[in-house]
């Protein structure tokens, strides 16, 4: 104790001093092993390099076995739950909310910390919360009387991507320094925050990435020879967990549930990559429907961060050079897509516990180096870059996240009024906004062909808690006239502005500018739903009555009839209603016919009367219309087929076909995940009808080489004790790729009389390998650039079986390609569809260069001995977001085996073409 005081005295700065408490009992193992596992005195600061002893209140070390940031050591999340469990037994400070469960059963929770009065009173200052995040009839004294009692909420996430492996561990520590530590720093925080913290955003991934953690990468020693990643997190999208823009994911969506029930001010994830530590401020381009207040906030605290950090002594922290504020898809993006603040790090994870040797100036010639820009350099916003080489352990990670969010907790706890002041008045904003500023209502018509889709984008917008109302009668507006019925989201709504970036289009800002993810994204162009943006004031005066969840209940004419159809308008559930069918004979009408005055698209199911029963079970809950035939159809019709499905994954990268995986469990569409391993062991044929092949890998080369056979073999099996590796597929080394002995067992497959699918950027391997020989991919020129924009693609051959259910024939569809394909005049009757190209052309977000794609190519199909390869330059099952688009997949399965109705029929428009004529040579 005594040797302790004296080196307090030693450290006498202000800020310093208020680091840690005069008169509490410290840890000396916690501090020795701390002095061990930094690689450089620099990299720790006077808020962590110490931790205080508690007789009452366990540290992480004794609970666990060791210090956080030990080197080697990864917790499972059975670990860390039970670390927060003890926590909350023993402090009255911890409280545990629970939010749910994963895909694979895991518990989801949040666990909040503060002052013993606080969580005391943690019910009420929730409702406070909920009253400020929806201003409507509080008064100006009241939301400030309101704000006085009030204590801010912070939630922090780490884990989401499970490679990044540092915060889960950091945040028990944090939470314990939380609950114990009596310095002045923490005191604040304690008295006037709330700290709520996710343990691990991806628990299913967590514990499979520890597994691959200890199994093959324990051993690494420096980022040069990297050993690949696990190829599965959690069950289904991998890295995209933080692209899943409509919370497919169990664990984002139950946190998506804590955040509209707590309503926390602030949300911060943590992440893993840059050095030493990225302070996110929210750089252009911006999302200008977001209030300003909060683009004058990311700065605020990160410019606290980085001058803090400084003064403690720690370089290499910086802000404003990664990210932008464009996409609101990302996960902690719920905060400021409700009002909140959002906030972001990146530190310098080593994707494990092993002390590595880093190169942070990249290194010539290193292709795989994760940052192929130089961010050593000093710029206005890196006053003190990372060194160019260094030693990184786990423990130097975690030094420099916990003490920066320590500061940014600091920071709340000093301006405690502030945070909450902006967050009322964000939210009041909106309001007003709404009121005052068009377009001041979306309207979703009923009476749309298929409102199935249109219920799918009613929950989404419900599920992120936008009101929606249903019209009571007739909607009159400038805009037109609407039905009875028909949905109404108003903005002036605390989520109004929400509201306006999912539905209305992107218009980018500046086209100089480049985007991080997506730049385009609007709901009802991906869902090809009308949605109706008005701009008429009176929107705001209709009546309507409050809609919860929208189950549209199908209907079927009475028995008595020799057969049904089952009318095809585009509807999803369509397949689910095929695959809900099986053994059932299903026949599809291959021409548009009339019954009894109705008229039955091309498409429809055509089911006997013998299975009225089964048939009527599926479609009202599918919210299909079965109608009663009182003759069978004399028109051409085919069977409804359940091919055999494969669908083919690389092991390096799964995430793009997990959103195809997804899809199709959720359409109960059976298939068999297939792999290298398969591929290789041949006779393809006589096991499955249909492969797809997913979007996956940056080219073909990577699809058929996948992860090169350097270093260690890479087990992915089930043991004893490795027991969540061996999910969702196995293999004893899951390097090495098909390679060209797998490509001839896929290009005998298609030469037996198999049907090959690809997706996107796949499409460019049966090009580009022969298995389509007159087929040619290029590439467009360096000045292209489009970041996923919604661009027309026109059908050619609407008879075909793809488009049924399709009744445009300019559909919206999003770009997801860089493989333009070619198809020699000689065989341009195999074009379905084709890009329009052109400035015109592009409906949402933004492309440069869009006349390079000028009747490429959408959708080919290509014959090849007796199978035939059916190409997608678009990718129909787009994350979980290209509604519209998906019914071209499954209309491909289901009527694999009739394909080329059409193909002779002239295309249209005649005067496009889908062949790229100029080009052929
Ligand atoms: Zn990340």
């Amino acid at each position: 104790m005594h040797a302790k005081r004296l080196a307090l005295v030693a450290l006498s700065f202000m800020s310093f001093a208020q680091a840690r408490a005069a008169d509490q009992a410290m840890d000396e193992v916690f501090a020795n092993h701390q002095q061990q596992w930094i690689t450089k005195p620099e990299f720790t600061s006077p808020l962590v390099d110490h931790l205080p002893a508690s007789t009452n209140v366990p540290s992480p070390r004794e609970v666990l076995g060791e210090d956080i940031g030990a080197p080697r050591v990864l917790h499972y999340y059975a670990d860390i739950l039970k670390y927060y469990r003890v926590l909350a037994d023993k402090s009255p400070r911890v409280k545990i909310i629970p939010t749910g469960k994963t895909e694979e059963g895991r518990e989801t929770l949040l666990v909040l910390i503060s002052s013993e009065d606080n969580i005391r009173n943690v019910e009420g200052n929730r409702q406070s919360l909920a009253k400020l995040a929806d201003p409507r009839g509080l008064s100006e004294p009241q939301a400030r009387e309101i704000i006085t009692q009030t204590k801010p909420m912070y939630v922090v996430l780490g884990g989401l991507h499970s490679s990044e492996t540092g915060p889960p561990e950091m945040l028990m520590e944090l939470a314990y320094r939380l609950a114990v530590e009596d310095s002045p720093v923490v005191n604040g925080i304690r008295a006037n925050v709330i700290v709520a913290i996710n343990p691990a955003t991806d628990p299913d991934g967590r514990d499979r990435y520890t597994d691959w953690y200890y199994r093959n990468k324990i051993d690494d020693t420096d980022d040069l020879t990297p050993v690949h990643n696990a190829p599965y997190w959690g069950k289904y999208i991998y890295h995209d967990n933080n692209r899943d823009i409509n919370f497919t994911g169990m664990s984002a969506r139950n946190l998506l549930g804590f955040y509209l029930d707590w309503h926390p001010p602030i949300m911060h994830d943590l992440h893993e990559s840059h050095p030493f530590l990225y302070t996110f401020s929210g750089q252009a381009p911006q999302n200008s429907m977001l209030d300003p207040i909060l683009y004058g906030e990311m700065p605020w605290f990160a410019n606290f961060e980085v001058a803090q950090l400084a003064k403690y002594g720690m370089p290499g922290v910086w802000t404003h050079g990664f990210v932008d504020m464009w996409s609101p898809g990302y996960v902690a993006f719920m905060s400021s897509n409700h009002n909140g603040l959002v906030r972001m790090y990146e530190t310098f994870g080593n994707g494990g516990a092993t002390t590595l040797l880093r190169h942070v100036k990249p290194v010539p010639g290193n292709t795989d180096s994760l940052h192929p820009n130089d961010e050593t350099t000093r710029e206005w916003f890196r006053p003190s870059p990372p060194y160019d080489v260094v030693q990184w352990s786990m423990r130097d990670n975690t030094n420099y996240m916990e003490t920066a969010l320590l500061t940014g907790l600091q920071q709340t706890s000093l301006f405690p009024q502030a945070v909450l002041e902006n967050f009322y008045k964000k939210s009041r904003d909106a309001l007003t906004e709404g009121q005052t500023r068009p377009p001041y209502a979306f309207i979703i018509p009923a009476g749309q062909a298929d409102m199935t889709r249109a219920a799918v984008l009613i929950n989404l917008l419900r599920l992120q808690g936008i009101e929606i109302g249903r019209s009571t009668g007739t909607v009159k507006i400038k805009e037109g006239t609407y039905p009875s019925g028909s949905f109404v989201v108003k903005l002036d709504q605390p989520y109004g502005r929400l509201a306006k970036t999912l539905l209305s289009k992107q218009v980018f800002p500046d086209t100089k500018l480049k985007t991080y993810d997506d730049a385009a994204w609007t709901m009802g162009m991906m869902a090809h739903v009308e949605v109706v943006e008005s701009a008429d004031k009176t929107a705001l005066d209709l009546a309507l009555e409050p809609v919860g969840h929208v189950d549209p209940q199908g209907s079927i004419d009475a028995t008595s009839s020799p057969a049904y159809a089952v009318l095809d308008y585009g509807s999803i559930n369509l397949a689910t209603l095929r695959n809900r069918l099986r053994g059932v004979s299903i026949q599809i009408a291959e021409q548009p016919f009339t019954s009894n005055n109705r008229s039955i698209p091309a498409g429809s199911f055509i089911v006997e009367a013998g299975s009225y029963q089964k048939l009527k079970a599926a479609v009202i809950p599918l919210g299909l219309t079965a109608i009663a035939l009182p003759e069978k159809p004399r028109i051409r019709t085919h069977e409804a087929a359940i091919p055999r499905v494969a669908i083919y994954s690389t092991w390096g990268s799964t995430q793009n076909v997990g959103w195809v995986r997804y899809a199709f469990d959720q359409s109960e569409t059976p298939y068999q995940l297939i792999f290298k391993e398969q591929v290789r062991a041949g006779n393809l044929h006589a096991k499955y009808d249909v492969i797809i092949v997913p979007s996956q890998g940056r080219t073909a080369k990577e699809v058929v080489y996948d992860i090169p056979m350097t270093g260690q073999p890479l087990p992915y099996t089930k043991t004893a004790r490795y027991k969540y590796l061996g999910d969702y597929g196995s293999s004893p080394d899951i390097r090495g790729g098909m390679g060209l002995a797998g490509l001839e067992e896929m290009r005998k497959f298609v030469s037996d009389g198999g049907t090959l699918i690809t997706l996107g950027e796949s499409s460019a391997v049966p090009a580009e390998f022969g298995l389509t020989p007159d087929i040619e991919v290029s590439r467009p020129s360096q000045a292209f650039y489009a970041p996923g924009p919604i661009v027309t693609a026109n059908v050619l051959k609407p008879a075909n079986p793809i488009f049924y259910g399709y009744t445009d024939h300019a559909l919206s569809v999003r770009w997801a390609s860089t493989a333009l394909l070619f198809v020699p005049l000689r065989d341009k009757q195999s074009v379905l569809m084709a890009f329009p190209g052109g400035e015109k052309s592009v409906l949402s977000g933004f492309m440069n260069g869009a006349e390079e794609i000028k009747d490429r190519p959408a959708i080919v199909l290509s014959a090849v001995a007796s199978g035939q390869v059916l190409m997608f330059a678009t990718n129909p099952i787009y994350r979980w977001q290209n509604f519209g688009e998906f019914r071209m997949l499954y209309n491909a399965l289901f009527n694999y085996k009739n394909l080329r109705i059409s193909l002779d029929e002239p295309s249209v428009p005649a005067a496009t073409g889908g062949a790229n004529e100029a080009h052929h040579d």
